[in-house]
């Protein structure tokens, strides 16, 4: 029986596992598949993020760029109107010290192949000053005349010589519209004969000089020097003068001069579309005028400023994160930024946002993905758990109902079978001699109390499974409830009274519990000790008081229990050692049913024993609420 019990054991602890191993693959495939969405989940909100926030980006940028077409489109007219209302020089002066652009060719009226400003030099002829009069010819004559004397006295070395022939010429305002054969300003020419030879002329006719000539070249609305020699005299006098890094450049207007002329050199044809686009100059952009009448000229470097000045400026959220670009520029291109060609108005150019976007939205709702999915994968764990331990719960509830029923069934088998044998001889003994009979019929007597005994003990087992066992507290003569137990003991065991002693203090109060229970505890520990000892048996039963209150303890100088096994005797079906307890009856469920009633009177029992010195069982009942 015990063995197929056993057998039965490993049974049940194989499908344990199984039982684990199943719940454990029904855990993998949900959860895997709760973690597999959450990721799709995840994914398919980055995208579907990343497409709102492209959007809105799209949206804004498209702002920006009608802006920007829009600012620039003005920019354009701006200058047009100045060369619709001033003259070709004025127009070129106000728009190039105005920002309008960085160099401007103004085209003739009538004739948008010819220059009107910066262009070549103009011949004497050609000049509508000096009037061709007998006074402006006597002015040129006096001029030339000057010059020589002046001329002379610096190749002389003649320091007031030269300042006399120099302060004659300065002095006389006919000569400010003199214009040499090749139409260029010859008073201009003279003054800067005088910077040149700065060794030989007095300090203050060199600074009227200096004066007078950066003033007459800032001077765009005096129109007898042509562009060639305002260029040539601007670089001369540049070149001479000693405060090249002064804060206010001499002449604001050198730079577009001379980028005009390269411009007007390398393309002769005046080329230029009616958009921004490369110029015939390494770094600079041109476009012809919506009027038609003007070429301007743009620096790279300064277009992109302006573009990002005006960007800035904008009202717009994405103002700080955009940069305008040319569309080759490719050093600092990031696959993921979005950008912007700005088309037709400014082809090759583009708008780039820099900068990733914080997005804040997509983050939380990726976090609350993966605590939602966490959070479903760990109820699916619990789920899995519960219902695991439940399962297990149920084996080994089958597994203890089959072991009572294999122990159970083994113990009733002894008393049963020596009473049918007690009775059989009986019946078989014809004479049936009174002697005889009483000590069969006492034999009979133990079977059945220790038959009882065991119904007893697993009637109560079977009503504590069932939530069952209640006890009735009422008062009790615990002193009188000891002696009582002990007496039924003795009277069933094959125990004499010296073999038991009992040590009952005189001051035990009456006790509130239930007789019956208490009686079932006592019967149960005095069993206990009467089966682990051999005879002649030392058993003793002791009830004092102590602080915490009623203390009851059996001890037994019988074979003693390891210390290992302390904690596990009072579990249902534990025997402590099988080779030794087999000797005795029993079936595990003793200590339980004592332990249980104990807790019910909210009391305690522990055991101190020692391997073949024998046991003590204390019970701790409290006194207190009696
Ligand atoms: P049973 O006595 O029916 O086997 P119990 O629950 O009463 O079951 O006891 C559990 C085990 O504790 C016993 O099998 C035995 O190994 C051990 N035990 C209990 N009381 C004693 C004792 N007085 N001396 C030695 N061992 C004991």
């Amino acid at each position: 029986m015990l063995d197929s019990f056993f057998g039965k054991g490993r049974v049940q602890t194989d499908r344990s596992r199984a039982v684990f191993v199943l719940i454990a693959l029904a855990g993998v495939l949900p959860s895997a598949l709760v973690l597999w969405f959450a990721s799709l989940a995840i994914r398919n909100e980055q995208l579907a993020t990343a497409q709102i926030a492209e959007e809105a980006h799209q949206v804004l940028l498209n702002q920006i760029k009608s802006d920007l077409v829009q600012r620039w489109n003005s920019l354009l007219e701006e200058t047009d109107q100045r060369i619709a209302s001033l003259s070709p020089e004025a127009a070129f002066y106000e728009t190039v010290t105005g920002g309008g652009a960085d160099g401007l060719i103004v085209l003739t009226a009538g004739d948008t192949h010819r220059v009107a400003y910066p262009g070549l030099p103009r011949r004497a002829d050609e000049t509508n000053s000096p009037p061709a009069d007998n006074k402006g010819k006597d002015s040129n004559t006096q001029l030339a005349s000057q010059l020589a004397v002046l001329t002379a006295a610096i190749q002389r070395n003649d320091g007031d010589g030269v300042g006399h022939a120099a302060q004659t010429i300065l002095d006389n305002p006919t000569f400010e519209l003199c214009v040499d054969r090749n139409g260029r300003h010859a008073l201009s020419s003279i003054e800067l004969l005088i910077l040149e030879n700065r060794d030989v002329v007095p300090d203050a006719i060199h600074a009227s000089a200096f004066s007078r000539l950066t003033k007459r070249l800032n001077n765009y609305r005096f129109d007898l020097i042509p562009a060639s020699q305002r260029r040539f005299l601007m670089s001369r006098i540049s070149a001479l003068s000693s405060q090249p890094s002064s804060p206010a450049p001499l002449f604001p207007t050198m730079f577009a001069e001379n980028l005009s002329a390269q411009f007007m050199e390398t393309n002769q044809e005046l080329n230029a579309g009616p958009y921004l686009s490369r110029s015939t100059i390494e770094g600079v952009w041109q476009q012809r005028l919506p009027s038609g009448h003007g070429i301007a000229l743009f620096t790279e470097h300064r277009l992109r400023k302006r573009y990002a000045d005006w960007v800035a400026d904008m009202d717009n959220p994405l103002a700080t994160r955009v940069r305008v670009e040319v569309a080759s520029d490719n050093s600092t291109h990031h696959s993921a930024d979005t950008e912007m060609v700005l088309g037709n108005a400014f082809p090759g150019w583009r708008l780039r946002i820099v900068g990733a976007d914080a997005d804040t939205r997509s983050a939380s709702l990726k976090g609350i993905y993966v605590a939602l999915s966490v959070a479903t994968v760990g109820l699916i764990l619990l789920i899995l758990l519960a219902m695991a331990s439940m399962t297990l719960r149920r084996l080994a509830l089958a597994k203890q109902k089959n072991t009572m029923v294999a122990t159970v069934s083994h113990e009733l088998k002894t008393p049963v079978s020596s009473i049918k044998l007690l009775v059989d001889t009986l019946l078989q003994d014809p004479a049936l001699r009174p002697d005889r009979v009483r000590e069969y019929l006492i034999l009979i007597a133990r079977e059945n109390s220790r038959l009882s005994q065991l119904v007893e003990n697993v009637l109560s087992f079977s009503r504590i499974e069932r939530t069952k066992f209640r006890i009735e507290k009422q008062p009790l003569d615990i002193v009188g409830l000891i002696r009582e137990a002990v007496a039924t003991f003795t009277q069933q065991a094959e125990i004499s009274d010296r073999e038991l002693t009992v040590e009952i203090a005189p001051d035990i109060p009456p006790y509130r519990g239930d007789a019956w229970a208490l009686n079932r505890v006592l019967l149960n520990l005095l069993d206990n000790a009467c089966k682990f000892s051999d005879p002649p048996r030392k058993i003793r039963v002791s009830a004092q008081v102590d602080k915490q209150g009623l203390v009851i303890s059996v001890s037994d100088q019988g074979i003693g229990i390891r210390e290992a096994d302390f904690g596990k005797i009072f579990d249902q079906f534990y025997q402590a050692d099988q080779k030794l307890s087999r000797s005795n009856e029993g079936c595990g469920l003793g200590l339980g049913i004592v332990k249980h009633i104990v807790n019910l009177h909210e009391g305690t029992i522990e055991v101190n024993s020692e391997l073949g010195v024998g046991s003590t069982f204390t019970v701790h009942l409290p006194l207190g609420q009696q």
